[in-house]
């Protein structure tokens, strides 16, 4: 099992405190903390071997391609991905989704039709729509039930002929229900639909492997599973990403440039213009490192411990209503008490010293859905403890006093 106390020592943020408080980090929906290691591994980079990659052949060139590439090679054997030129290094998640919705015409034909969730981040809803717009294509919507599952009978009504792509998250970040995307996957496949599922939110807290999954695309975010910002990736299946155009132009993403025809380089470079975020690859590689040290089978069930006795805790805050409570879910906690504000109540638990998330957590029509403005979410990491939810909830608590 796990040990917290040794964990904690890793992540130098966490000693840290606000407003005269201990930290109480439960943001980690929006970016999980670095642990030194990860913090190492930046600092070694630009102190060490700072030089481009796969141009030079000096000494600090190679040394600095080979780690960079180590790290693309930890990615795959992490994400169960066949070939190292399937892991495509990006700047984000977001960028991971731009770089497929950009070139999917290739999928997609005028009055073809493409489904989303209710439930998604608007980096998985607004490149769709950029996307319909451009080649005339209509966007479908799976509605969410009450308790925050996709309703898939209404997905497998809308799944039909003219079905050419079907985009959901994994894990919802705005409710952390985790979306059958399997099922949702399989039924795609029976009318030939390509798929991309964004893993912003399962990427770091539990075991993905890409081949058993099965979707075309996959979307993950280095900030949110220990490793920097600025650094994502984009898993595709060879196929597909061979027939992806090229998302941005310019150097390291050519095979011959003339003025009369340029011809693209292969995967993964085709996707990967310009000098990229060599510090972050590495650095990313290290958090995996880290991950891999803990197993994210022991993460996955620690959290889970975190959420059930979280989830219990906050149930007995008189008036409070949790959004999305069902057995299969991320440590991500959705909550309203009573019609008391959620940005009211943020900022008294922040005085506290625990930092929670309260907004539309950049998921506006899932709120609508549930007609309201948006919740406060406490989202746990492997490094939180059942003694801080502890604090977090003595906060509400005193919140809630005065707010009513
Ligand atoms: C965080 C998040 C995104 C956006 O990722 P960026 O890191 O901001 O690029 C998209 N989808 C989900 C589900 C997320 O949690």
């Amino acid at each position: 099992m796990l040990d917290i106390q040794k964990i904690r020592a890793d992540f130098p943020i966490l000693s840290r405190e606000v407003n005269g408080q201990p930290l109480i980090y439960f943001d980690n929906a929006a970016t999980s903390q670095k642990p030194q290691q990860v913090i190492d591994a930046i600092t070694e980079y630009y102190t060490r071997y700072n030089a481009n990659i796969h141009r030079g052949v000096h000494a600090l060139s190679q040394e600095a391609t080979d780690l960079f590439e180590a790290a693309r090679e930890k990615a795959r054997v992490f994400f169960n991905i066949p070939k190292a030129k399937q892991v495509i290094f990006t700047s984000g998640n977001t960028h991971s989704i731009n770089a497929v919705a950009h070139g999917a015409h290739v999928f997609v034909n005028k009055g073809d039709e493409l489904i989303v969730s209710s439930v998604e981040h608007h980096s998985n809803i607004v490149p769709w729509q950029m996307l319909c717009e451009r080649v005339g294509a209509h966007l479908k919507v799976i509605p969410v039930l009450e308790n925050g599952t996709l309703d898939m009978d209404a997905y497998k009504k809308i799944l039909n002929d003219k079905t050419a792509f079907v985009v959901v998250n994994h894990i919802s970040n705005a409710l952390g229900v985790t979306n059958p995307v399997k099922d949702i996957i399989k039924e795609a496949k029976k009318y030939g639909a390509m798929t991309l599922i964004d893993g912003a939110q399962s990427c770091g807290h539990m075991k993905l492997d890409m081949q058993e999954l099965d979707a075309d695309f996959y979307t993950m975010a280095g900030h949110k599973m220990c490793g920097p910002t600025g650094i994502g990736i984009l898993y595709g299946k060879e196929d597909a990403l061979n027939q992806l155009p090229p998302y941005q132009g310019g150097g390291e993403m050519i095979d011959q440039v003339t003025f009369e025809k340029t011809t693209y380089a292969g995967l993964p470079h085709k996707f990967e213009a310009g000098t990229p975020n060599i510090a972050g690859g590495i650095a990313l590689g290290a958090a995996i490192d880290y991950l891999n040290e803990l197993g994210m089978d022991n993460i996955a069930a620690y959290e889970h411990e975190l959420l059930e006795y979280g989830t219990e805790a906050i149930k007995k805050i008189p008036g409070a209503k949790i959004y999305g409570e069902v057995t299969d879910k991320a440590a991500v906690i959705s909550f309203n008490v009573s019609s008391l504000h959620p940005y009211d109540i943020g900022t008294i638990v922040d005085k506290l010293g625990v930092a929670v998330r309260t907004g539309h957590h950049c998921a506006q029509p899932v709120m609508d859905r549930f007609g309201i403005p948006g919740t406060i979410r406490a989202s746990f990491a492997f490094y939180n403890t059942k003694d801080e939810i502890d604090v977090m909830v003595q906060a509400l608590h005193r919140a809630v006093n005065m707010l009513s």
